[in-house]
């Protein structure tokens, strides 16, 4: 069953990835392989053209080779006369052997993904979501954000949700995502709060402009704007989770609470990459005291 799947994928194999060197022709099929300039003549030219070669649909290459010599009938419509033009340009001789269309002409699994992959532009904001110590939960929702993905309530709302779309932390106003970051005055504080234990004050809280200025203030790759890179992700993953502990009748957190847990996360991050450096830390508990600001600092 899964060499069935697998066969299926042989055509996009065949477009982009593989070719022939000829040698002998034996078994490389004449018709649906890609050993011609023009690539698989079937494709190109179709059964007419097969018709006016007066052959069958199944022979291999090396049915118009001989003696190391291209042996094709004469021509009988233009297309054929195409594909025998462009014959002295195939080297014949040696093995047969496939060939991947790479830089290296071997197969490469990082090249044929490349090569499969649909490509779009970059997007400024890639480095706050994917670099090397981010957290992938964090990673994960904050991408959703970018791509305007998560579903607040307006978005519900929209889709026919007859509840309220007043946003559970304020009531002031609709639950949206430029307003859960940071137009909330919730959201709001614990953003500010946070980028202060950074040493960045003032940062915008208006979505539209938070992705280019952050990727802006913080694309060198330093423990500053590493760690500032993780502060971003862990507040916007735990204002989500709060949101969602609103909704759903959890006890959500207090606005201290958070803040403790989004430094905790991104302060055991640090220490799982620079152990010997940080000082220990314990995971607050509900009862544990809202711990120094400062507490991002290396010693
Ligand atoms: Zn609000």
């Amino acid at each position: 069953m899964r060499w069935k799947k697998l066969s299926k994928l042989r055509c996009i194999a065949k477009q982009f990835l593989i070719s022939f060197k000829v040698g002998g022709g034996k078994k490389i099929f004449l018709w649906y392989d890609i050993w011609h300039p023009e690539g698989c003549l079937f494709d190109k030219f179709g059964f007419r053209t097969i018709y006016d070669a007066g052959r069958s649909i199944g022979p291999k290459v090396s049915s118009i080779i001989r003696d190391n010599n291209w042996y094709w009938p004469s021509a009988r419509s233009e297309n054929l006369v195409l594909i025998q033009s462009r014959l002295p340009e195939i080297s014949l001789g040696g093995e047969n052997v496939p060939i991947w269309r790479s830089s290296s002409g071997k197969y490469s699994c990082s090249q044929t993904w490349e090569h499969l992959r649909p490509k779009f532009s970059v997007v400024e904001w890639h480095n706050l979501v994917w670099f090397s110590l981010a957290i992938p939960r964090h990673a994960f929702i904050l991408w959703l954000v970018f791509r305007d993905a998560l579903v607040p309530k307006e978005k519900l709302c929209s889709w026919g949700f007859t509840g309220s779309s007043l946003c559970l932390s304020c009531f002031a106003c609709q639950e949206s995502r430029d307003h859960l970051y940071f137009c909330c005055s919730f959201g709001r504080r614990v953003w500010r709060n946070i980028m202060a234990d950074c040493c960045v004050y003032n940062p915008p809280i208006e979505w539209s402009s938070i992705g280019s200025w952050s990727a802006e203030c913080w694309k060198s790759r330093n423990l500053q704007a590493t760690i500032c890179k993780l502060c971003f992700g862990a507040t916007i993953y735990y204002l989500w989770r709060h949101r969602n502990d609103l909704l759903h009748g959890n006890v959500p957190r207090s606005e201290e609470k958070l803040i403790q847990q989004i430094k905790w996360d991104v302060r055991s991050r640090l220490v799982a990459r620079y152990s010997a450096k940080i000082c220990v830390i314990e995971e607050p508990s509900a009862g544990a005291e809202m711990e120094s600001a400062t507490d991002f600092e290396i010693i």
